[in-house]
């Protein structure tokens, strides 16, 4: 590992144990994003992880970066999921803006001075991406004015700046999309009620909408044609940021059920003793082991041609086993698991949350489902009994009906 890796891993690590996780509790309270908290992350240098040192970020591949949430999610997992979007569109904004886009924004987003997010998602299209609408009509100055509505948006109201995909036609498909850099002061812009999320409710969420916001050219992040391209790598990083987290999650799961349960007398012993309750811990234990691999042979693969596909097994896999594994804890604390004190209901909430956020558990199945039938093409054919195979038209039972 490298140094530098090393550093950032115990800044985030210290960040999580003294700055998130004491404080989630009166954040969610409260009902409002920390930005004290956010500043200091960026003073870690938190903000910036993928961006190049000539901006003040910290020059790390997107496989040491990523590595990060890990230690932030022992914090918490929504605070870490933050970061994860502004450190993708930090990056973003750094490799693909403009020179007048990083001039204004460069420096002031891998200090965490100012925030960003990712828009994507509409009200009508969560999953399938490509029924989006948000229309940017490019006008003869350069300038673009742009109107829809996006939903979902995280720190909505909170960042500085949002990340957007639109399209520019209004023919179907996805060869028009582009991602334009939309600042949160522009005319125009506003957002709905906020969404009511007792687990995270510090992490403002709520619809944004867009009426004939204007945008100068020097804003946009990825032209027309590479939006689309362009929104699915940020999505496989966002993947695989969310299996790291996660793992963070986990940890702090099994850590809150050992501290309980060496303790907790029962049967003349300790509840720690009880071998069915090492072999549930255990079990938490192995996917741990197994989630930790996974993501980050996953972060290894962005970029490549197997970084979707190894994405989509880290999203499918991870957070499901961050459902098991909080609910696993929280029984084996027995009845104390229900408690606030010990957080676990909140981890539960959280894991689920992330099996849903980014594409969901189906989704990365979908994909992993098309690699499977690519790799089935590719295979010899084994032979098939007769009437196995193909379906007369007059034994469809199906067309029969
Ligand atoms: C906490 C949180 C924060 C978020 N932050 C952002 C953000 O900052 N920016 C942003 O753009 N978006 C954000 N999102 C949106 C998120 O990415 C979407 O919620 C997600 O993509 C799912 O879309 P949906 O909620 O519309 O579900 P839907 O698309 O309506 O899906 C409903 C159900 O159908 C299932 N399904 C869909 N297709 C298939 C299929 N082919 N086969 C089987 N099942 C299927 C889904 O898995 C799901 O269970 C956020 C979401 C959450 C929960």
């Amino acid at each position: 590992m490298s140094e530098r890796l090393d550093t950032i891993l115990a800044a985030a690590r210290d960040h999580a144990t003294d700055v998130v996780a004491p404080n989630v509790d009166t954040w969610n309270a409260a009902k409002a994003w920390p930005r004290n908290a956010s500043d200091k992350a960026g003073a870690a240098g938190l903000t910036g992880l993928y961006a190049p040192e000539e901006f003040g970020g910290q020059g790390l591949p997107l496989s040491d970066g990523i590595q990060v949430y890990e230690q932030l999610g022992l914090g918490d997992g929504a605070y870490a999921f933050a970061l994860s979007m502004h450190n993708i569109c930090t990056y973003a904004g750094c490799g693909y803006g403009t020179d007048a886009f990083k001039d204004a924004w460069a420096r002031n987003l891998t200090s965490g001075r100012k925030l960003a997010n990712f828009a994507l998602t509409e009200p009508q299209s969560g999953s399938d991406p490509m029924k989006m609408y948000t229309r940017a009509t490019i006008n003869g100055d350069g300038t673009w004015t742009i109107s829809g509505a996006k939903a979902w948006v995280s720190l909505a109201g909170e960042a500085d700046i949002y990340f957007t995909v639109v399209k520019t036609r209004d023919a179907p498909g996805h060869k028009d999309m582009a991602m334009i850099a939309i600042p949160a002061d522009a005319a125009g812009i506003s957002f709905g009620p906020m969404y009511d999320t007792p687990s995270y409710n510090f992490l403002p969420m709520s619809e944004m909408y867009l009426d004939n916001v204007v945008v100068s050219e020097d804003n946009i992040i990825l032209p027309v044609g590479q939006g689309f391209q362009g929104s699915l790598m940020a999505i496989d990083i966002a993947r695989v940021s969310i299996a790291s987290g996660c793992c963070g999650l986990m940890q702090a799961a099994l850590d809150t059920a050992l501290s309980y349960s060496k303790n907790r007398k029962m049967f003349g012993g300790k509840n720690l003793d009880l071998d069915g309750i090492q072999w549930m811990l255990g079990g938490v234990a192995t996917d741990l082991e197994a989630s930790r691999l996974l993501y980050r042979k996953a972060a290894a693969a962005l970029g490549t041609p197997e970084g979707p596909l190894m994405a989509a097994h880290a999203k499918r896999f991870v957070p499901d086993a961050a459902v098991k594994a909080a609910n696993t804890c929280t029984q084996v604390l027995g009845g104390m698991g229900l408690l606030q004190p010990y957080g676990l209901d909140r981890l539960s909430r959280l894991a689920q949350m992330l099996r849903i956020v980014d594409g969901t558990t189906e989704i990365s199945r979908v994909v992993i489902g098309r690699a499977l039938q690519k790799r089935a093409a590719g295979l010899p054919d084994l032979p098939v009994p007769k009437g196995f195979g193909e379906m007369e038209e007059d034994t469809d039972p199906i067309a029969a009906e």
